[in-house]
């Protein structure tokens, strides 16, 4: 089952790339294993998918522990600061920075393990009250700040769209956060890489590929429905 899902998505990804004349090779699938036990991504393992996200920072770790050492963890929730200290070593790539305190955090914890942390900046492009992440008036400046720390490096940001049926409402954020990233990129700030354009969940992965996102966040598509009352 969860192996055919992948299969399916990837399938969709690619069709998206073509729809606009993209390479399917820019676009890496995250698998959101969140909530779920560890055994759905030894499952899923034989798909040849390495990738997975998580949004607590003790499920990352205990999944870790377990599971092959191979696997590229990704940190796609919301991160407090007294959890960082968790991540170092363990994390490929943390997608929801939103503040200098965090990323000043984060690089306190890197320093000392001498490890550079690979982040995103999370921009709140559809400005929902519910959600963490930064405006994007405000993004420029916060990188400019964090591109000052030796062990934190920006390599692009991250958005989480509104919660919709219908994927083409979402494809205005996206475009905005393409147009963004291009922006940014331009400035050409020292320490700072603008290649990654984290966005797209199950529900509007396709239209995110499609304005240019180069990883995509499935758990929904993938593992099937949450169940948040275990
Ligand atoms: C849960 C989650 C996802 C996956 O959501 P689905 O709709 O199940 O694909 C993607 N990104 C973030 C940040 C999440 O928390």
């Amino acid at each position: 089952m969860i192996v055919e899902n992948i299969k399916q998505v990837e399938e969709n990804i690619k069709q998206a790339c073509e729809k606009v004349g993209r390479n399917p090779e820019e676009v890496t699938l995250i698998a959101v294993s969140k909530t779920k036990p560890y055994t759905v991504i030894e499952e899923a393992l034989p798909s040849g998918i390495l990738d997975y996200g998580e949004n607590k920072v003790q499920e990352l770790c205990d999944k870790f522990d377990i599971l092959p050492k191979n696997i590229r963890w990704h940190m796609i929730g919301h991160l407090q600061r007294n959890k960082v200290k968790y991540l170092v070593g363990k994390v490929q790539l943390i997608h929801s920075v939103d503040s200098l305190r965090l990323a000043e955090q984060i690089e306190k914890e890197f320093a000392k393990a001498d490890e550079i942390a690979n982040v995103l900046i999370e921009v709140n492009m559809a400005q929902e009250e519910s959600k963490f992440g930064i405006t994007s008036q405000e993004t420029e400046e916060l990188i400019r700040e964090i591109a000052k720390l030796p062990h934190v490096r920006i390599q692009g940001l991250m958005t989480i769209a509104p919660f919709t049926d219908n994927p083409e409402t979402n494809r205005v954020y996206f475009k905005n956060m393409k147009k963004l990233s291009v922006d940014i990129n331009n400035k050409n700030i020292d320490n700072v890489s603008m290649n990654v354009l984290s966005m797209g969940m199950t529900g509007d992965y396709q239209a995110a590929v499609e304005e240019g996102a180069t990883m995509v966040r499935v758990g929904t598509g993938i593992f099937g429905e949450r169940n948040y009352n275990i």
